[in-house]
């Protein structure tokens, strides 16, 4: 599954087939996204591969330890790895389309007032306690 920025510079490929994506509704990913939330998967890095413009990804990090990494050409989100893990983060609207459902929402507290979350979804009030355990559910099919 190949995924690239806006301006096509900084492209990558995820060699296994994702099973589920998720929404996080915070205000660093509002914000970040200029929308509602980032919908995002997390492979893992054997998975994973850059196919171009690496050296076109600039990166800031908030005090907190929330990093956005971005292309400086076209502004878009790219992917990153996720601290000091094994994964790498995916943000899904780089990649291209695919039928995969979106099976969790986080931090359902701090989303904004005109953003509808489905009711049927499994829906955290902040981020997972247990990280690994998400990261784990995010590899199953749904
Ligand atoms: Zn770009
Ligand atoms: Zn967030």
């Amino acid at each position: 599954m190949k995924g690239s920025c806006n301006c096509g510079s900084v492209s990558f490929d995820v060699s296994n087939e994702i099973a589920s994506l998720y929404q996080c509704h915070c205000m660093l990913c509002q914000k970040q996204s200029g929308s509602t939330s980032n919908t995002a998967t997390i492979v893992k890095e054997s998975d994973f591969l850059w196919l171009s413009g690496t050296d076109s990804i600039s990166q800031w990090q908030k005090d907190s330890g929330f990093t956005s990494h971005f292309c400086k050409q076209c502004g878009s989100p790219v992917p990153n790895r996720l601290r000091e893990s094994n994964f790498y983060w995916i943000p899904m609207g780089l990649v291209e389309n695919v039928d995969i459902k979106i099976s969790a929402h986080l931090c359902c507290n701090s989303k904004a007032n005109w953003d509808d979350i489905p009711d049927a979804a499994i829906k955290y009030p902040d981020m997972p306690e247990d990280l690994d355990n998400f990261i784990n559910s995010l590899q199953i099919k749904r």
